[in-house]
């Protein structure tokens, strides 16, 4: 196979999305090196609150984004170019601000990346190459994403008060999160 850079991210979108993406974006780490983003399902409803269905949650969505991670990585050798890819479960680091960079989303004021289609409950995992594809990079200095404008829910449903004066305190949420809550969710608009 030997494909120009349009046939090539044709097929990776499509190739992704047929085995079991739901979301492809591109964009560049340090607004120089392309890197392919891939969103994932992942139910707010297994949210800490049933550890069994979670880890067999999780564990589905590690081996689904594994494979599609592995197909493109393949795809992307065998045409000559460099390619790794880190999966949803990578201690490599958190994909989000690459997801929104990539166009995947926006910041929701509950510190997820929020998707017009999708809502918050997805994972992210990424593959890094030095193929020449058309990328995309989202400004992240916006104030508010229109679907927060107007909504409160995450702020006014959070028992911890998490969310106060516009900044999200980890440490206040912590302690309830660790006990199953997960209301910021559940309480998401863009989630129903
Ligand atoms: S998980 Fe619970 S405590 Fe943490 S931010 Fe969401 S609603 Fe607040
Ligand atoms: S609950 Fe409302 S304000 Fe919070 S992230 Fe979802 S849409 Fe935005």
């Amino acid at each position: 196979m030997s494909l120009n850079t349009k046939d090539l991210q044709n097929y990776i979108t499509k190739k992704s999305l047929n085995s079991g993406a739901l979301l492809v974006g591109y964009t560049k780490i340090r607004r120089v090196e392309p890197v392919i983003i891939l969103g994932f399902p992942f139910s707010d409803k297994c949210f800490f609150n049933y550890p069994i269905t979670l880890t067999k949650q999780l564990s589905k969505v590690y081996k689904t984004s594994k494979n599609v991670q592995n197909i493109i990585a393949k795809t992307l050798k065998k045409e000559g170019y460099w390619a790794e890819y880190k999966t949803v479960l990578s201690v490599y680091g958190d994909f989000r601000p690459l997801a929104v960079s990539a166009g995947l989303g926006e910041w929701g004021r509950n510190g997820l990346v929020v998707n017009e289609k999708y809502g918050s409950s997805l994972l992210f995992a990424a593959i890094f190459t030095n193929a020449p594809l058309n990328t995309y990079i989202q400004d992240q200095t916006k104030e508010a994403p229109k679907h927060c404008i107007e909504c409160n829910e995450c702020i006014n449903s959070c028992p911890a008060n998490a969310f106060e004066n516009g900044r999200f305190h980890l440490y206040r949420c912590l302690p309830y999160s660790i006990r199953g809550c997960s209301e910021c969710l559940k309480n998401c608009r863009q989630n129903r």
